[in-house]
Parts: C-alpha cells; structure tokens; sequence
C-alpha cells in the first residue's frame, strides 16, 4: 500500500497537470496557471459583490463619515470600515482566482494508468465527464467542468467552487463580510438617530430625502449580507469541525492531534503533506 501511494506521488510529480505538459510553451502553460471560471452567470454575481461592497463603503464614508462633527469618530470608524472593506474584497478575489483543488482534466489515460503499475484488485475511480482519476470526496462541478477535491458547493459569488484549496478564503470572506455588514448596521442606526434628534438639519452633505434613501438601502443590504454570510461562516466551521472523515485518515497516520483542532489546521494552514494526506488515503484504498 505504502509503495503504491508512493508510486502515485512519483506519477503525479512527473504529470502534475497533463494539460500543462501538453502546453509546455510559454503563454499557453501560463494562462493555464490562471483559475478564472468563465461562466457569465458567477462573473455577474462576483461583480454584484464588488459593486454592494463599494456602494456600503461609499455611504458609509461619504455619507455617514466625512459629513461627522467628530473627526475622531470619523477617523477610527472610516480606518476599521475601510480595512475590513479591503480585506473582504481580497479574500473574495482570492476564493475566485485560487484553483480549489481541480484534477487534472484527462488524466485517466491507458498509458498514465499503466505506468502506475496497479496490482491486481486495485481500483481507481474515473470520472466519465472530464475523463480524470477521481480520488475518494472528489466531486465534479459542471459549472466547473472538472472534478474537485473537498468539494464543499460552487458558490456564484466568488464565481467559482469552494473546494479544499480556497475553502479557508472563503471562510474568511464570510467573515469580514459579516463584520462590515454588522459595522454598517450599527452607523446607519447610530447616523439615523443623530439625523432625527437634529431634525436632518446638518444631518449629511446630501439633501435629506436621498440620505435617507441611501442609508436605508445600506441598512437592508447590511441586514441580508449579515444574515446570509453568518448562516454560510457558521456552516463552513461546523463542516470543517465535524470531518472526522479527515479526522480518521489522519489519525490512522499517526498523527495523534485533537480531530477538530487537525481539521482546522488542515484548511486554515497546515502543511501541504498535511492538506494532501486526504489525496494520499483515498487513493491508498481505491
Ligand atoms: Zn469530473
Ligand atoms: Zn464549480
């Protein structure tokens, strides 16, 4: 077993990406570095995020902010909004732009088969659609059109799968984006009381009518990212706490950590022997 896994990473360190040995050229191997899905319903929703983003970031500074007696109130919410603005729309590009764990499309051909040198009664597991060898919890996304480890959903708004190679971007972007949104729910209602205590006189920059519209749109985008983001971070926790699948594989190597903790590790930072030891199990026993 030991030396058929080993086989494998011998295989897979000589054939990373079938398509990238095929385009063994400049331009050609270098685009195929780069994950973006092309799929125009995801590229619309990935842009609807950036645009509600930068709409909160607009009310919030140029609305609420600027037009503010107190320039220390300003300064430190405009600092804490701001970052958290750019750490969400980093963490969303790189949930979008990192490859969550696709395998090699076409790989399960005869002569890489045969190389492996399989032994009699070994068993691995091909996907009809992209035409891959399919290790144990991959699954095929037909948006993505390609078989991805871990696979946990694809999500149209980062346009792209949450798999186990961006699953910790994106739990981080539900996070910060839960964080802005409930910072933007606390100015808007602290902004709507000071602008009814002095009757909206001084209130903001703009005229009375278009802040209220402004700041109540901000405050229902505020409330429905909140909500949705909160339900999508407390569910990718549970999901990574509870994988005893993980859990089992990497006590069954020895590895005699506390299960949760090590799935934690596993998605948040742990090495890239730790992260492959699922690929590892699941082939081991195919
Ligand atoms: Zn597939
Ligand atoms: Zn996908």
């Amino acid at each position: 077993m030991q030396s058929h896994r080993l086989r494998v990473e011998e295989q897979q360190q000589q054939h990373p990406l079938l398509e990238r040995v095929a385009g063994t050229g400049s331009l050609r191997e270098v685009t195929a570095r780069i994950w973006f899905i092309q799929d125009g319903c995801g590229m619309v929703c990935a842009f609807i995020t950036w645009f509600l983003v930068l709409y909160a970031d607009f009310v919030v500074t140029f609305v609420m902010l600027l037009p503010s007696k107190s320039v220390a109130y300003a300064v430190v919410n405009g600092v804490i909004f701001n970052s958290l603005a750019v750490l969400a729309l980093t963490s969303h590009l790189r949930t979008m732009l990192t490859d969550p764990g696709a395998i090699p499309k076409g790989n399960a051909t005869k002569e890489y088969l045969n190389s492996l040198q399989l032994k009699p009664g070994e068993t691995l597991y091909k996907c009809p659609k992209c035409c891959s060898i399919k290790p144990d919890r991959a699954h095929h996304c037909s948006i993505c059109k390609r078989c991805i480890r871990k696979m946990d959903h694809h999500c149209p708004w980062v346009n792209n799968c949450v798999g186990e190679n961006n699953q910790r971007f994106f739990v981080l972007f539900t996070m910060y984006i839960a964080m802005i949104s409930t910072h933007a729910l606390v100015l808007s209602m602290i902004q709507f009381f000071t602008c009814v205590r002095d009757d909206w006189t001084e209130c903001s920059d703009f005229s009375p009518p278009v802040a209220v519209l402004l700041i109540i749109f901000l405050f229902l985008e505020a409330i429905l990212f909140l909500t949705f983001t909160a339900v999508m971070f407390s569910t990718q926790i549970q999901s990574i706490c509870s994988d005893e699948m993980v859990a089992e594989r990497l006590r069954s190597e020895k590895l005699h950590r506390g299960r949760r903790w090590e799935s934690m590790k596993t998605v948040f930072g742990g090495s890239v022997g730790d992260r492959s030891g699922c690929g590892q199990a699941s082939l081991r026993h195919c």
